[in-house]
């Protein structure tokens, strides 16, 4: 459906929805192989986000990088997108009115993507996602059966794993080689 996402980039590069949009740099929309079998949310763009218009370009990029080279996912099997499009100020947590402004972009991605696994990156991804309260270190671990059948793995956020935490890391290691274990056991999309 690349052609589709296409279009719904081009929108929300012009997407006024919410208070985002006057201080941005650039839309952050999202990258990777349109058919992606793995789709991956983060939070929010920061700062080197936002000045290259693509998630994921600095330091938790390159520790993402280096989980699914570890554990056997090639770059072409991921999709990368955050909850919001847009960062926020200062790298402020995002505000529910602009979680809510943003939200559609990330279901019509999953919409055309269509991944069988998501992995969620810390609690903001987690809670939207998956509707609970309940936080990231206690949600973790576990697969979680979803909308459309997603499979959906929580895990830490790159930087929570980048604040000098070599438990998180470990802890996001076990996660990633379940999303692999759970794409080698996913039949291909077109298998009756
Ligand atoms: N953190 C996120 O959640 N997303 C990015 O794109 C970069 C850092």
């Amino acid at each position: 459906m690349a052609t589709e996402l296409e279009t719904l980039r081009l929108t929300a590069e012009s997407c006024t929805d919410c208070r985002l949009a006057e201080t941005r740099t650039n839309v952050v929309f999202g990258v990777g192989t349109p058919d992606a079998d793995v789709m991956i949310i983060g939070e929010a763009p920061g700062k080197n986000e936002d000045l290259q218009g693509e998630p994921f370009v600095g330091a938790a990029g390159k520790l993402l990088d280096r989980l699914m080279d570890e554990v056997g996912i090639s770059r072409e099997q991921v999709y990368i997108a955050n909850v919001l499009k847009c960062r926020p100020p200062g790298n402020r947590d995002p505000r529910p009115d602009e979680i809510d402004a943003c939200k559609g972009y990330l279901r019509r991605q999953l919409e055309l993507i269509e991944p069988s696994v998501v992995v969620t990156l810390g609690n903001f991804a987690t809670k939207l996602l998956l509707k609970t309260e309940t936080g990231i270190t206690r949600m973790r671990g576990q697969r979680y059966r979803w909308w459309r059948g997603i499979i959906v793995v929580p895990t830490f956020h790159p930087a929570a794993a980048l604040r000098g935490r070599p438990d998180v890391e470990a802890s996001m290691r076990e996660d990633f080689v379940l999303v692999k274990a759970t794409i080698d056991e996913s039949p291909p999309p077109d298998t009756p």
